[in-house]
């Protein structure tokens, strides 16, 4: 099994550290910053082995450079971001297979937040860690990308299997159920995890983890096909693509 620790940086970053217990190796996801994550190292006695991006934003690799100096770790990260992130070991595309230890995790191409944006699938392990391609009830912004692209990448990430972990890198989930809501107002499982929501944000817990299951009954930008989502927002038998557009266009002008 898979160990994994949730870093909290930042306002709202999560930085994952990945320990795999039988050959040691051990990777960290997206370190916005160096120092939290060499003091988890320390206290934690791993050796850190690679640095995995998902993409280019410095919320992303702001460590990378100083964990890569004092670890000697390999960074992974998208061939097609190889002029934007530097230092580069391995250039990953889609389909490619990393191995932490026996465990493969499958990369996965998700253009739309940014061009060359990747996710890491340990297929095995049913984890998806997928930085700001979708949150908890959300998704990503669209800095590069069109909507139609996001809805793509999206829809490979709806395709895994429904018990899979799913590990994003920012907490957005209060303000993102809160839009869910006004989209989808009549969603009785959305209603209920917004209460478990503001219950452990109130303990100032994470709301990560989150599965393909709970994000297929509740997140808005996986549920174009609701009636009652596409009735509130006027878009009623309108194409898939369009009524995510339209939510999307919705969220950016919510908050
Ligand atoms: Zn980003
Ligand atoms: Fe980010």
């Amino acid at each position: 099994m898979l160990e994994i620790v949730t870093l909290p940086v930042l306002t709202d970053n999560y930085i994952y550290l990945i320990h795999d217990p039988v050959s040691l190796e051990t990777a960290v996801i997206d370190p916005a910053l160096a120092q939290p994550v060499l003091d988890v190292l320390q206290e934690k006695g791993w050796q850190l082995t690679y640095i995995f991006n998902t993409h280019h934003h410095s919320d992303h690799i702001g460590g990378n450079l100083r964990i890569k100096q004092q670890t000697g770790c390999k960074i992974i990260a998208a061939q097609a971001d190889s002029a934007r992130i530097p230092s580069i070991d391995v250039g990953v595309n889609e389909g490619d297979v990393i191995l932490l230890g026996q465990h493969k995790a499958t990369v996965i191409a998700t253009p739309g937040h940014t061009s060359a944006h990747i996710v890491y699938h340990f297929v095995e392990d049913n984890i998806l860690i997928c930085g700001d391609t979708l949150f908890v009830m959300g998704c990503g912004r669209l800095f590069e990308g069109t909507a139609e692209q996001l809805w793509h990448s999206l829809q490979k990430l709806k395709a895994l299997p429904k018990a899979t972990k799913v590990y994003c890198t920012h907490e957005y989930t209060q303000i993102n159920g809160r839009f869910a809501l006004t989209v989808e107002p009549q969603n009785l499982e959305l209603q209920q995890r917004m209460t478990q929501i503001n219950l452990l944000r109130s303990k100032n817990q994470p709301t990560i983890p989150t599965t393909i299951a709970e994000e297929l009954a509740t997140n808005p930008f996986f549920r174009e096909d609701s009636e009652n989502l596409q009735k509130t927002i006027a878009m009623i038998n309108r194409k898939p693509v369009d009524v995510f557009a339209k939510i999307r266009l919705l969220k950016d002008h919510y908050s």
